[in-house]
């Protein structure tokens, strides 16, 4: 992408109304644009790191047996009152009327619809597990929509449904989802943690927030430091391995501050690991039971019985995310956002120091460009005749973590090429596709 042909609306200074860093940087770099009052627009720089979060979501719910699914945003009233949600949702719930007066809704998740479609087609135990998810936009009339996208009204949500025979069956499917969230934000570099959580009044038994550390987050955290160096990755998907893996987690007190107890918190870790932080929610698990299993009658067959399913609910703010990972990735004395390579716009930009009548630095930059797109790279290169220092200040904002600079000195064999928070260092260009095909593959 030309940059002076691309639709990126960079903003002189920071928007006065934004109050944290992700909001500031996603309006002044124009990832997104507010339509009304917490509802946005995603432009091209904002929505392509959404969608590859979005695909990151996608590929480990499916590598832990999710299948996906798509359900409207607009629902029919019946079901909400059937489980009897329609009048608790209260006025978060946007309600709409059709042309016929019917009762309709814009879903704020999908607990209700998928337990229709579910209780329609599965008759049998036998079929059991079923777990479905999908990614759809929801409407939260939130009371107080703030912080950009991080707390907004229409927001991008994965939200995944487990049906089981038992309530061990339904901890199984549960542990499932708890590998999947970790391995999901680790691909996003994302340190977050499971903290034990609230059930809340829907009164299920067991539930974890997926937490990343954040002196903006809105969620108050009291958590054993220790937590931080539990290490999944040699965790399967076989059901003693995701056992193993919970207990090693809940080993560690950690807990949201609506779990908070002082006596527990200061009986269960030493004093030097303690650690009272904030933190962003990114995701949420939730096992209820038969919570609306019984209230919309889904039923399967258990030789010859009808067994209410055991049903659980999991959640990622997938919008939220794009915003938290520049909580977590902006760095405040440098002045320098970097994306992490597997959800950054772009792959690596080009920047030429383009000198007024002479072109031969913008020829051999956009030479440059053309060989890297055809290694199958996804590259920016900023044609524009801003200076360089001008330049290298926009770039440190739009967080590319690659840079290849085209100065008066140009040597084939060795470019400049620069992490965007290193010194330079001076290589060939197969060095520099090679470096970032490597760092884009692990
Ligand atoms: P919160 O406590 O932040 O309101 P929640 O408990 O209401 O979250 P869930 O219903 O569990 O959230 O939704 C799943 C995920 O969707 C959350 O973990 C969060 O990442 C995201 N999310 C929830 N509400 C919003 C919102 N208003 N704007 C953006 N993302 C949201
Ligand atoms: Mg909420």
């Amino acid at each position: 992408m030309y940059f002076s042909k691309s639709f990126i609306p960079i903003l002189k200074n920071n928007p006065t109304e934004a109050k944290i860093k992700s909001h500031q940087l996603m309006l002044r770099t124009g990832m997104i644009k507010q339509s009304s009052a917490g509802i946005y627009s995603w432009l091209p720089l904002g929505f392509k790191v959404m969608k590859k979060i979005e695909q990151i979501v996608r590929e480990e719910q499916n590598k832990v047996g999710v299948q996906e699914i798509l359900m409207p945003t607009i629902q029919s009233s019946d079901i909400w009152k059937e489980s009897g949600r329609y009048d608790d949702y209260g006025e978060e719930m946007l309600r709409i009327k059709d042309r016929q007066n019917r009762e309709m809704l814009y879903g704020p998740t999908n607990e209700e619809l998928v337990t229709e479609i579910f209780r329609s087609s599965i008759k049998s135990y036998k079929s059991l597990p079923q777990l479905l998810y999908h990614i759809q936009w929801k409407f939260r009339d939130e009371l107080r929509p703030r912080f950009g996208i991080m707390r907004c009204r229409e927001f991008y949500m994965k939200d995944a449904y487990s049906f089981d025979i038992s309530d061990d069956e339904a901890l199984y499917s549960y542990n499932k989802f708890f590998l999947a969230y970790l391995n999901t934000f680790k691909r996003m570099d994302l340190s977050a943690i499971p903290m034990a959580a609230d059930t809340g009044p829907i009164g299920g038994n067991l539930s974890h927030e997926f937490i990343i550390l954040a002196n903006t987050g809105e969620s108050k955290i009291f958590t054993d430091k220790r937590i931080f160096n539990v290490d999944s990755s040699s965790t399967t998907i076989d059901q003693n391995s995701l056992l193993e893996l919970r207990n090693n987690y809940e080993k560690f007190y950690a807990v949201t501050d609506e779990k908070f107890s002082k006596k527990e918190f200061e009986d269960n870790v030493n004093e030097e690991n303690r650690l009272q932080t904030k933190g962003i929610e990114v995701g949420h698990i939730f096992y209820f039971g038969d919570k609306y299993s019984k209230s919309m009658n889904a039923t399967v067959d258990y030789n010859g019985k009808k067994e209410f399913v055991k049903m659980g609910s999991y959640g990622i703010g997938v919008s939220r995310l794009v915003g938290a990972i520049i909580e977590a990735k902006y760095d405040d004395k440098k002045e320098i956002m970097k994306w992490p390579i597997s959800v950054s716009p772009y792959d690596c930009c080009v920047l030429p120091i383009i000198n007024k009548n002479d072109n031969s630095n913008l020829e051999k930059a956009v030479n440059i460009y053309n060989l890297l797109k055809k290694s199958g790279l996804d590259v920016l290169i900023d044609d524009t005749d801003e200076n360089l220092s001008s330049k290298i200040k926009k770039f440190n904002l739009l967080g590319i973590p690659y840079q290849i600079i085209i100065g008066k000195n140009f040597n084939e064999n060795k470019i400049e090429f620069k992490e965007i928070d290193r010194e330079p260092i001076y290589i060939s260009l197969e060095e520099i596709i090679k470096k970032i095909k490597d760092k884009k593959s692990n």
